[in-house]
C-alpha cells in the first residue's frame, strides 16, 4: 500500500511516500515558509535519485499538499502516475492527551477530541489540524489516520503519571505525565524485542531517544512503565536548548531574581537552556564535540565538557532508576540524532556501568556511526545488550495507517 506520511508544522510540512509492502520510500520532501513570502519545496525522488528545490508560493497547507501531489505524480520527477496510487494519508500528531492510546482513523469525533488537545500543545496541534484540513481539501476521499507521539506512553500506571500535586488538578486540567517521542520509543523497543529473541512479555528495555529533544523510556514487556518527558517535552534529561529536570521552585526563584515574566521564563527554559545555556555557544552536539576534540586549550572546551557530562549524568540516572522500577534490565537502546551518531556520548554513558551488567565493546561503538541497521555495541559477555537502532517514525506511521485502512 502506498501511504503518504505527513508531518505538518505551523509553517512547514514534511512528507514521505512509503510503500508498506516493501518499506521503500519512493519520495520525500519538505514545504517550508508556508503562508509567508519566499515559500519553497524541497523534493527528493529516491528511486531515481532526483532532487529539486524550488520557490513556489503556498498560501496555506492545502496549497502545500497540492504541490506535493503534483511533485509525486510529475511525469519526470514523480514516483507514481496519479493520485489514485496513494491509498491513504498518515499524520504525525504530537499530543493526543489521554484521549488516544493508539493510532486512529480521522473522523469528526476524532477531530473534536484533537481540538481539545490544543490545551496541551497549542502550536503543534493547530499545525496538525491545518495539515489534516489541507489533505481533506486536496484529497477528500482518502482515508486519513492520526498517529500520536503520546500514545505509546498511555500504558503507564497512575503511580508513574500522576504528579504529587493536589489530585484535583489532574481531574480539572488533565495535569499528568504524558511523555513524547512515543512513536520512536515504540519502533526501537519493538526492534530490540525482536533482537533479544525471548518472549516480548519477559523483556526489560531502556530506550534513549537523544536528539535535539531527548527522552528516555522504561519499556517492560513491550509496554511503557515510565518515561522522562512529562506534561510537556521540557522534562527529563538535558537537551539542545531545553533544561530538562530542575527543582520546580527554581522557576519562581529565577523569575523573582531576574524580573522575568512567565513567557520570558518559559522561553529561558525551552530556548536558552540545555547545551546552549551551559556552553553559551551552541545547541548542536556536533559543535560541542568539536570543541571537546580540540582539547583543553580550546576556549570552549570546559563548558562543552560540562554540557556533555550533564547529559551523561542524567542518562545514567534514568537508566539506573528504570532498571530498578523494572526489576532488571535486558537491553539499552540509543537512537535519534545524537544517540545514533555520537560514539563519544554512548561511551561516556556506558562506562562504569558494570554493576548493572553493561559492558561496552569500544570498537563496535566507534564503528556504529550513521549506521542504517541495528548495531550491537556491547561485548559478547555483557549481561545487558546495548544497541544503536536508527529510529524510523515515518515507517511506523505508514504501517499503522495501512493496517487501519486494510481493516475498514
Ligand atoms: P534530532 O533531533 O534527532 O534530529 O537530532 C539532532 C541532534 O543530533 C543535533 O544535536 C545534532 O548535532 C546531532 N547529530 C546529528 N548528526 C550528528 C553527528 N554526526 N555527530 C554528533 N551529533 C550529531
Amino acid at each position: 500500500m502506498n501511504i503518504l506520511v505527513v508531518n505538518a508544522g505551523s509553517s512547514s510540512l514534511k512528507y514521505q511516500l512509503i510503500d508498506t509492502d516493501t518499506n521503500i520510500v519512493g519520495a520525500k520532501g519538505i514545504c517550508e515558509r508556508i503562508g509567508m513570502d519566499g515559500s519553497l519545496i524541497e523534493h527528493k525522488q529516491l528511486v531515481k535519485g532526483l532532487k529539486a528545490k524550488l520557490a513556489s508560493p503556498m498560501k496555506d497547507h492545502a496549497d502545500a499538499m497540492k504541490l506535493v501531489v503534483e511533485y509525486l505524480t510529475d511525469a519526470e520527477d514523480g514516483c507514481i502516475s496519479s493520485m489514485n496510487e496513494i491509498q491513504a494519508i498518515g499524520h504525525r500528531v504530537v499530543h493526543g492527551g489521554a484521549f488516544f492510546s493508539g493510532s486512529i482513523l480521522m473522523t469528526e469525533d476524532v477531530l473534536e477530541k484533537l481540538e481539545l488537545c490544543k490545551e496541551f500543545a497549542p502550536l503543534h496541534t493547530v499545525a496538525h489540524l491545518m495539515g489534516i484540513k489541507g489533505c481533506l481539501e486536496i484529497m477528500p476521499d482518502k482515508p486519513q489516520v492520526l498517529v500520536f507521539d503520546t500514545a505509546f506512553h498511555q500504558t503507564m500506571e497512575p503511580e508513574a503519571y500522576i504528579y504529587a500535586l493536589p489530585y484535583e488538578y489532574y481531574e480539572k486540567h488533565g495535569i499528568r505525565r504524558y511523555g513524547m517521542h512515543g512513536t520512536s520509543h515504540r519502533f526501537v523497543s519493538g526492534e530490540m524485542i525482536k533482537l533479544l529473541g525471548k518472549p516480548a512479555e519477559e523483556t526489560k528495555i531502556v530506550t534513549c531517544h537523544i536528539g535535539n529533544g531527548s527522552s528516555v523510556s522504561a519499556v517492560k514487556g513491550g509496554k511503557v512503565m515510565d518515561t522522562s518527558m512529562g506534561f510537556t517535552p521540557l522534562a527529563g534529561v538535558e537537551m539542545g536548548t531545553r533544561c530538562g529536570d530542575i527543582d520546580p521552585a527554581l522557576v519562581l526563584y529565577i523569575m523573582d531574581k531576574e524580573g522575568l515574566s512567565t513567557d520570558e521564563m518559559n522561553n529561558v527554559m525551552n530556548k536558552k537552556s540545555g547545551f546552549l545555556g551551559v556552553t553559551g555557544f551552541s545547541s548542536d552536539s556536533r559543535d560541542i564535540e568539536d570543541a571537546i576534540k580540540a582539547g583543553p586549550t580550546d576556549p570552549n572546551y570546559e563548558k562543552a565538557m560540562l554540557a556533555v557530562n550533564i547529559l551523561k549524568h542524567g542518562l545514567k540516572k534514568y537508566i539506573g532508576s528504570y532498571a530498578s522500577i523494572m526489576n532488571g534490565l535486558d537491553a539499552v537502546v540509543f537512537t535519534a540524532g545524537i544517540g545514533e551518531n555520537s560514539p563519544m556520548l554512548r561511551e561516556l554513558v556506558c562506562s562504569n556501568m558494570e554493576y548493572l551488567g553493561i559492558e561496552l565493546d569500544k570498537q563496535a561503538n566507534e564503528r556504529a556511526f550513521r549506521c542504517s541497521d541495528p548495531t550491537r555495541i556491547s561485548t559478547d559477555s555483557s549481561k545487558v545488550t546495548v544497541y544503536v537502532i536508527p529510529t524510523n517514525e515515518e515507517l511506523v506511521i505508514a504501517k499503522d495507517t495501512a493496517a487501519i485502512v486494510a481493516s475498514l
